[in-house]
């Protein structure tokens, strides 16, 4: 962090502007991959005492051990990934820096077989791979939060501290939104990775086809992903061809049958509340 900050002193003394720096800031990331870690650890800290985490260790370990299997198949740097369970009834999922995943329950409820939901974590996953939430902290610090949050970076000297500044920033969502590109990104590798650790591919088209019905029939259960996600329409044109090669592989298995049935003899899942 300490590193970090003085890198931005430098560019801020060396370039011309902040405005050439913002231009150029999808080209390099000010976040190196321990502070990625730092911040994802702290906002997932402050994330946990927000969400009603579903505690139901069968459910967790299942989720775990498809993102394990997702994780295995991925490159990039060696984070320390971690995959829960949000108990809310919307089809959501979300990637904090450097390894925290969260699926929402109503993903669950809505997939109707096993690669679906894969599909789900695998595009998760390539967002914390593909490193993109070091692109867009470098973009949010030096664009949308300029000389507040550089003041709060610069004027601390621990790393901390300035985790901590950046995790309250994340957890109050100034972060969580990924570019388009980020997201189309995220969808190709999170395809290579669905395919490489043995799902069939065409799992993440349907997904995005029940998103469609569901936005149809069910509006608010879809609405928080269509604020923070590409049209499914756009994102399934993005794939096709590549989703053409993807058959073979696994589709579904009995233990995600037997989740989805656990799931429905529990007390419902949350709505989340309105922001
Ligand atoms: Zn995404």
């Amino acid at each position: 962090m300490k590193r970090f900050s003085l890198w931005v002193m430098t560019l801020c003394v060396s370039a011309v502007g902040c405005q050439s720096i913002e231009q150029s800031a999808a080209k390099f990331s000010l976040v190196s991959v321990e502070d990625e870690i730092d911040i994802g650890k702290e906002t997932n800290a402050q994330i946990r005492k927000e969400l009603p985490e579903l505690t139901d260790a069968e459910t967790t370990a299942y989720i775990s051990a498809i993102g394990e299997r997702l994780v295995r198949a991925a490159s990039g740097p060696k984070y320390p990934y971690t995959f829960s369970v949000a108990n809310y009834r919307e089809i959501n999922a979300f990637a904090l820096p450097g390894g925290p995943i969260w699926l929402h329950r109503g993903v669950i409820h809505a997939a109707t077989n096993e690669s679906q939901v894969a599909g789900v974590l695998a595009h998760e996953v390539a967002h914390i791979a593909e490193r993109h939430a070091a692109g867009q902290l470098t973009k949010g610090i030096l664009a949308n939060l300029g000389l507040g949050l550089l003041g709060a970076f610069l004027g601390n000297s621990g790393g901390a501290d300035a985790a901590q500044a950046a995790a309250g920033l994340l957890t109050n969502g100034m972060f969580l939104k990924f570019s388009r590109d980020d997201e189309r990104d995220a969808d190709r590798v999170g395809l290579q990775l669905l395919r490489r650790a043995g799902w069939d591919g065409r799992g993440m088209v349907e997904l995005f086809e029940i998103l469609q019905r569901e936005a149809q029939s069910n509006p608010s259960s879809v609405e928080i992903f269509f604020s923070s996600h590409p049209a499914p329409q756009d994102r399934i044109e993005g794939l096709r061809a590549d989703v053409e090669r993807a058959h073979g592989g696994t589709r579904d298995t009995t233990r995600f049958q037997s989740i989805k049935a656990r799931l429905l003899k529990m007390p419902a899942a949350r709505t989340m509340p309105a922001e």
